[in-house]
């Protein structure tokens, strides 16, 4: 099956941008997933193709149309699409490795990149946008994180990296965060590798390395810890 991912944007030129390269790219060339990227201004109003205006009640910055930007929805998504429908926003649900999971598992989404202040709210609400946010600070636009988003949803799919077992330890899989990585060579600049990673003895490998998670679980991130 294939992901169809559909980003509506100001800026279409910005994709696939990152995710036309390595795993992702490559998912791309093979039909892992798809992405239909809309230019939102074909819908805007007049001569200039308006997609703004200014805020109702007054203030800085532009609004996004509702009637622009339904109509950019309705074209790509026509009824019977069950897609769902995804806004990048500062005021969405956080972006988690959980809700990751749960688009992966799906057929696809819509996405729609702000830009300016915002959007109308009413497009948001009048047709069921899922506001989505990639972290508590603000970006000039919706672009990066879509990509942040679809980067983070492709690896997931069937097939797209290599070795499956590469997902299962890893950072949020489990709660934790992940154990540390070391590799050759054996001495760097003074420092060795833990005696446990190259004693062979697998169990203890695993031990150490769950200790390793938990114990940076602790110290950086206990708001995890406790969450599963
Ligand atoms: N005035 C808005 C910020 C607008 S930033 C506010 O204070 O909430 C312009 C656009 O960038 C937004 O519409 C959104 O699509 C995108 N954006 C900015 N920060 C984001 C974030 N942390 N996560 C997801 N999208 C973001």
């Amino acid at each position: 099956m294939t992901f169809r991912a559909t980003v509506l944007s100001l800026y279409p030129e910005m994709f696939p941008g990152p995710l036309g390269h390595s795993l992702a790219g490559r998912a791309l060339e093979r039909g892992d997933w798809s992405l239909d990227i809309r230019q939102i201004r074909e819908f805007g109003r007049g001569r200039h193709r308006m997609v703004d205006d200014t805020p109702a009640g007054g203030g800085a910055g532009m609004v996004m149309r509702a009637d622009v930007v339904a109509d950019a929805i309705d074209a790509a998504c026509p009824k019977g699409d069950t897609r769902p429908k995804l806004m990048m926003s500062p005021r969405g649900r956080p972006l988690t490795q959980d809700l990751v999971r749960e688009l992966a598992a799906g057929e696809g989404a819509l996405i729609l990149c702000g830009r300016f202040e915002g959007v109308d709210e009413r497009v948001i609400e009048g047709r069921g946008l899922r506001e989505v946010s990639i972290g508590d600070y603000v970006l000039s636009g919706g672009e990066t994180a879509a990509l942040v988003l679809l980067d983070a949803v492709i690896r997931l799919l069937p097939g797209v990296m290599g070795n499956q077992q590469s997902g299962t330890h890893e950072s949020f899989e489990n709660g934790l965060l992940e154990h540390p990585h070391y590799t050759r060579p054996p001495e760097w600049e003074g420092r060795t590798i833990p005696a446990v990673l190259t004693s062979g003895d697998h169990g203890a490998v695993e031990r150490w390395r769950r200790q390793e998670a938990e114990r940076l679980t602790r110290a950086r991130r206990p708001d995890l810890l406790g969450k599963d």
